[in-house]
């Protein structure tokens, strides 16, 4: 339903999200047929999907596919999602290798691969059927201040400013989130000084649902495979070097993909248009405040190597909205809150944990560490206990899992 701008009254919802990208979108999905007046604040214009939809490149976690299927977005997907059927894990230098096959969990995949263009397009058709989504956009959240039993939300339109009022207001707005800042809530950072090259590649040999990681001195270079048969490439380099290599003509961005990655997948043949990011790592020290929660990048961001930003942000989003069922009279209340910052701290924990762990190790080149390093990849190898616990955690059951990421696909 399209938002009465011209209507200067203030208005109080029970759940007011602020950001519309990948854990904002899939809240409001979540969130649908409970009854409540939800609404959403997103500074992208209608009709345009949030620029976070581009070409990046998404593994979505086991769990992560069960629950998207499950709240029926994953069937509008227009190209067929690539299964990751097992995980080859290695390093330039070190003797040591990891090989997961999802067969050995009595599993089809660990995984699938979604480009995030293409995803944004099939939240936004199931975003079309949500029963009473008030959505306003283009708007920007400004700020929020307490008032009674609601917050006061100020926004931004296109044709000026209006405050809202919200029982529950949830801050989706990403890594820099406003909704995070205006709750007062610190947030630790740590800069990894890279920055991650993302494209699209085709190879000689065509995905056969391995996905490949491999860590130069450099950073990961991770091929995923796609649906459509060609490679998503990931290829991190210093952050000094990041404005130089978005430079680099096809030839040349594929001869270093080449040398780091070696000749597993054949030899590359093309390349699509690439984009950069650098590195930070964002940790709000409380996830929620009276009356407020964060979800998604805007409680935590994470270095992608591991791929679980989006996975750890879903479930977020799928815990809160298990809870929002549960206190339907008053969804800001401070049960809900105490249950949700409960509930979210082992799987976050355990995530971050994970993520910065493999970002950082992988990218120490201290030769010392060498021998250590390809001794924890042939523990790894070797050890079932461990790689279950490993496997486990790349599908996404980590902690208190949310319900709808147990119904299988
Ligand atoms: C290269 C790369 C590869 C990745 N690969 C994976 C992967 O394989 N698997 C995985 O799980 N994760 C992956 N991630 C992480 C994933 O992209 C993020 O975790 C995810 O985008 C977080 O979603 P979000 O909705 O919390 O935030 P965002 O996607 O950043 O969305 C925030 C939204 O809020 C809106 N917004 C911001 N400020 C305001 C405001 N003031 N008012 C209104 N709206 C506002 C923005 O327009 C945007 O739409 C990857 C990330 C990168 C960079």
């Amino acid at each position: 339903m399209p938002p009465d701008l011209s209507d200067r009254t203030t208005r109080c919802h029970d759940v007011l999200i602020v950001g519309g990208g990948l854990v904002g979108a899939s809240l409001a999905i979540a969130l649908d047929g409970l009854g409540l007046d939800v609404a959403q604040v997103e500074a992208a214009p209608a009709g345009a999907l949030p620029p976070v939809f581009d070409q990046r490149n998404l593994s979505f976690a086991d769990a992560t596919v069960n629950a998207l299927t499950a709240l029926g977005v994953l069937q509008e997907l227009r190209t067929p999602p690539g299964p990751i059927r097992r995980i080859h894990v290695s390093r330039a230098g070190d003797f040591g290798r990891v090989l997961m096959e999802a067969s050995a969990y009595g599993r089809d995949a660990f995984g699938q691969v979604v480009v995030a263009s293409d995803f944004g397009h099939a939240l936004e058709q199931r975003l079309g059927r949500v029963d009473g989504l008030v959505r306003y956009r283009p708007a920007r959240f400004l700020a929020a201040a307490p008032a009674g039993e609601s917050l006061a939300v100020r926004i931004a339109g296109a044709d000026g400013e209006r405050t809202l009022h919200a029982r529950l207001l949830v801050g989706a707005d990403g890594a820099a989130s406003g909704v995070r800042e205006a709750l007062d809530i610190h947030a630790d950072t740590h800069d990894y000084g890279q920055s991650l090259l993302v494209a699209r590649v085709r190879a000689s040999r065509p995905p056969d649902g391995t996905a490949w990681e491999r860590f130069t001195a450099h950073g990961p270079t991770a091929l995923l495979p796609r649906g459509d048969r060609h490679y998503g490439v990931v290829h991190g380099v210093a952050r000094a070097q990041a404005a130089a290599a978005l430079e680099w003509d096809d030839s040349e961005f594929l001869a270093r993909v080449q040398s780091a990655f070696g000749w597993r997948a054949g030899r590359f043949l093309g390349a699509g248009p690439r984009s950069a990011y650098p590195m930070v790592r964002t940790v709000a020290r409380r996830i929620t405040a009276p009356r407020a929660v964060l979800v998604g990048n805007a409680a935590q961001s994470m270095h992608p190597v591991g791929a679980q930003g989006f996975n750890l942000g879903l479930r977020d989003a799928l815990t809160l909205a298990e809870l929002v069922a549960e206190h339907r009279q008053d969804p800001g209340c401070a049960a809900l809150l105490e249950a949700y910052a409960r509930r979210r701290q082992e799987d976050r924990a355990r995530t971050l944990e994970f993520s910065d762990g493999l970002a950082r190790v992988t990218a120490n080149d201290a030769p010392l560490l060498r021998p250590l390093r390809s001794l924890g990849l042939m523990a790894v190898d070797r050890l079932p206990a461990l790689q279950a616990r490993v496997a486990g955690g790349a599908m996404g059951f980590r902690g208190d899992v949310p319900a709808l990421c147990r119904v299988p696909a």
